[in-house]
């Protein structure tokens, strides 16, 4: 199904030495972004891109990549996303983390590069988080259009499932853990979510699958790609997004950025360009 297809990003599983994890401090909170897996983008997803277009903002060999974030805050662990389930698992060793540690996990949406680290087996690898989820996103998986696998993944979480609503941007925020808000970004998915981080005064939104093919779609966020199940309500957060983050000088986190994956967005002539932290 195209819908499902985000977890098919044609990603040759290539480990990138020493660019594996981006550790940035948000006040009092680590927050690491872990790749999965960087590999060749795919120029074809891209809907609406003519050639003129492709070759102008995409260089020959661009890369794309899936990420997780995992949050370290005084007395929790957060992981927002758990990727396929792969080289995520030995970046959290690295940290000195176990799953077993992790208090909750956010989903951004359930496309298979996002909870493809769940569950194994029918067994839930988080053996004490909470999954937190939209409701939105839960239902429409699950009782509507539905997936065996984002079924399968969630189903050793039973009574530990916390559905949310998220709130429009700009709306007021609730928190779903302490200093973690969820925020609308529909258009990916029927229920797919950002998550706005905060602590004192420092702030970064974690806009999961926002974008894909960052080179073009900075400077021409009205580009959506094939992975999008609703391509002019993905294109319409995207600029809403993208003109928040702008206004409010907030960082962001994707999890289809590449590496760093975390930076500052500015005005551009032609629309966005992305500043990676460094
Ligand atoms: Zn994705």
């Amino acid at each position: 199904m195209k819908k499902m297809m985000c977890l098919l990003l044609g990603m040759a599983a290539t480990e990138v030495f020493g660019q594996s994890i981006f550790t940035y401090k948000l006040g009092s909170i680590e927050v690491h972004m872990l790749v999965e897996n960087t590999g060749a983008g795919r120029p074809q997803v891209l809907l609406g891109a003519d050639d003129a277009l492709k070759q102008r903002y995409l260089k020959p060999g661009f890369q794309s990549s899936t990420n997780t974030f995992l949050i370290k805050a005084p007395g929790r662990i957060v992981l927002v996303d758990t990727g396929f389930g792969g080289a995520v698992f030995d970046s959290m060793k690295k940290l000195g983390v176990s799953p077993g540690d992790v208090d909750a996990v956010l989903l951004t949406h359930l496309h298979g590069d996002h909870i493809g680290g769940l569950s194994k087996d029918g067994k839930a690898l988080f053996s004490k988080a909470l999954v937190f989820l939209a409701e939105a996103e839960r239902d429409y998986w699950t009782r509507v259009n539905i997936n065996a696998g984002a079924v399968a993944a969630l189903a050793p979480y039973s009574g530990r499932i916390r559905t949310f609503n998220p709130a429009r941007l700009g709306a007021a925020l609730t928190e779903l853990v302490p200093g973690i808000s969820a925020i609308a970004a529909f258009g990916h998915t029927p229920g797919h979510t950002a998550f706005l981080l905060q602590s004192g005064n420092a702030r970064l939104l974690i806009w999961g699958d926002v974008m894909h093919v960052q080179d073009i779609q900075f400077p021409r966020p009205d580009i959506s790609v094939s992975y999008d199940s609703d391509p002019a309500m993905a294109a319409e957060t995207r600029k809403r997004m993208l003109e928040y983050a702008v206004r409010n000088n907030i960082p962001v986190a994707g999890m289809h950025l590449v590496f760093p994956a975390i930076g500052t967005v500015q005005a551009a002539e032609d629309g966005y360009r992305f500043i990676p932290a460094k």
